[in-house]
């Protein structure tokens, strides 16, 4: 998703301020993009479809059931069914655009966003393209540096560490080896 996009979202979400009318038209720049992923998923991004996604992605700090979902768009004068809005959370969970939580008795749902919206902490390796996950621990540990020395209060990341795997930097020594004997 485009840096554009994103900072649409983010408007869409943080300020509240906006009228309807300025509201849709941020969602009109993002729905562009959620159009496409539908589309190379083969989903149609339907009106219905489109009215969940669009609550979802305003209130993105929020999980919420499907029923919280239903009675919020009943509100906004929706027609939606709560089937279709079942149908609707299992497609944008097959896109991964939401992620599941089960608590309080029911299935609950957030917007995660696109993979490229979400944080992430990893080491990937340069020669064979493995990714292997950052230990919680040392991002913890950095937030609380960033925290207690810089002031600075981390609210999200992005963490690429570039390099060789174990066993890529074997090989790569073995090979090194030879050509120097
Ligand atoms: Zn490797």
């Amino acid at each position: 998703m485009a840096a554009a996009v994103l900072h649409a979202v983010q408007i869409a979400v943080k300020s509240r301020k906006l009228n309807r009318i300025d509201r849709w038209k941020v969602m009109e720049t993002v729905l562009e993009e959620f159009k496409t992923l539908f589309n190379n998923n083969s989903y149609k991004l339907t009106g219905q479809r489109r009215e969940v996604l669009e609550l979802l992605v305003e209130n993105r700090s929020l999980t919420m059931s499907a029923e919280e979902i239903y009675h919020m768009l009943r509100k906004r004068k929706s027609k939606i069914g709560l089937a279709t809005i079942y149908r609707a959370l299992s497609v944008l969970d097959k896109l991964k655009l939401v992620e599941k939580v089960y608590y309080d008795g029911c299935m609950r749902y957030r917007y995660i966003g696109s993979e490229k919206e979400q944080a992430y902490a990893h080491f990937v390796c340069e020669a064979c393209g493995c990714v292997l996950n950052l230990q919680p621990e040392f991002l913890t540990l950095l937030k609380e540096k960033a925290r207690n020395e810089k002031g600075f209060v981390v609210t999200f990341h992005k963490i690429k560490l570039m390099g060789l795997c174990n066993n890529c930097y074997h090989k790569e020594i073995k090979l090194q080896r030879k050509e120097n004997r």
